[in-house]
């Protein structure tokens, strides 16, 4: 199989299922708990702490664990319930709807805007957003899922408030994340009843979910993937870009490349006259996963509001793919996507009632 579809989600890195297996035997006791047994547990909870702390520039203490990204953007919106809230409309689902359920007008405004975009892979202007923010004596979040372990961060130089992970984006288990709430911002725990996390996030701690989170964290940090990303993987990304214009008739792309433009391992691009879940289908049946879209939007047959904003062309939504790469891929793989897709094209263009513009 030819997997490009890391961006949704990737397979659990070898040491993140030694760790969980690790922390299922050994570290079983519930970490809050005062015993010995207990705070080998604590211990291996803060060991992921201290982990993701170094690799943001943070304090350990500015960090609590969750249950995944959905979760640390929520905790957030939900903090400014009945301010304004504004976002920028790449947003993924669990900023852009928990806003609109939740947003009023009182000040202070909270500002939500993404790192790098999950579905084009591109950058927005933070550092603007968060000055601006900050001027105004209002605070300022980052979804910054795709960012980690893509591209070196340090959310001290972003100047932001709050800022939201996931451990599954990384090689470590789904349903974990983390949320960094700088010290002294306003802050109000999603769930209640319990004194976890400084009474910052109630239920039993997820121990062998969070060591396996540090596995991959340590992965990350031994392994400088970033430096991977920016050049083995960037190399994958750009070769197919620049194949997929100079091969496909009708093609164009949805991602921006270049160093300062984009996240080296996302390449969106859309195929006139092609539907990208036809497009989708038929290259699983070759072997090659894609996805069209953002996979959690997939089975909604409107046209992903990312590529609408992007793009302003409901077409050329319909007709994207996206591409997302790991540095587990190979020129291989680019190869092989090349061998398929031209054809497939060609023949959901022959078979289209949709008229090509640049035939
Ligand atoms: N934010 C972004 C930018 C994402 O890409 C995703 C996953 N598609 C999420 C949030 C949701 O992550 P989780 O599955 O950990 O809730």
């Amino acid at each position: 199989m030819t997997y490009l579809d890391y961006a949704a989600t990737g397979p659990l890195l070898p040491e993140a299922i030694a760790a969980m297996r690790e922390a299922e035997q050994k570290f079983f006791a519930n970490a809050s708990a005062l015993h010995t047994p207990g705070h080998l547990a604590m211990n291996k909870i803060e060991e992921t702490r201290e982990l993701l702390a170094e690799l943001i520039n943070a304090d350990p203490e500015e960090i609590i664990f969750t249950s995944g990204a959905s979760e640390s953007n929520n905790t957030v919106i939900r903090t400014f319930e009945g301010h304004e809230i504004i976002t920028s409309p790449l947003e993924h689902h669990s900023v852009i709807e928990a806003a609109k359920a939740l947003k009023g007008k009182k000040k202070p405004t909270l500002y939500s805007y993404m790192f790098a975009n999950n579905e084009i892979g591109e950058f927005l202007p933070l550092k603007d957003i968060a000055k601006k923010a900050h001027e105004n004596g209002d605070f300022i979040h980052s979804d910054l899922t795709q960012a980690l372990g893509k591209i070196p961060l340090d959310v001290k130089a972003l100047d932001l408030d709050y800022a939201t992970f996931s451990a599954h984006k990384v090689g470590g288990p789904v349903g974990v994340g983390a949320l960094y709430i700088r010290k002294g911002a306003p802050f109000k725990p999603l769930i209640i009843g319990g004194n976890q996390e400084k009474h910052r996030r109630g239920t039993t701690y997820n121990t062998p979910g969070i060591a396996g989170f540090g596995a991959a964290l340590k992965y990350l940090k031994d392994h400088k993937t970033w430096e991977i990303y920016d050049t083995k993987v960037r190399e994958l990304r750009d070769e197919l870009a620049k194949r997929i214009l100079a091969e496909i008739p009708g093609s164009s792309l949805n991602t921006e490349l270049g160093r300062e433009k984009s996240l080296p391992n996302i390449l969106n691009a859309s195929f006139e006259a092609a539907e990208g879940e036809s497009i989708q289908l038929y290259l699983d049946a070759e072997g090659i996963v894609v996805s069209t879209g953002s996979a959690c939007a997939s089975g909604d047959i409107k046209p992903s509001h990312v590529l609408m904003a992007k793009t302003g062309d409901a077409e050329v939504a319909h007709s994207s793919i996206r591409f997302s790469f790991s540095p587990d891929n190979s020129m291989e793989d680019v190869e092989k996507v090349m061998a398929k897709l031209p054809g497939i094209i060609d023949r959901l263009q022959k078979i289209s009632t949709i008229e090509r513009k640049t035939k």
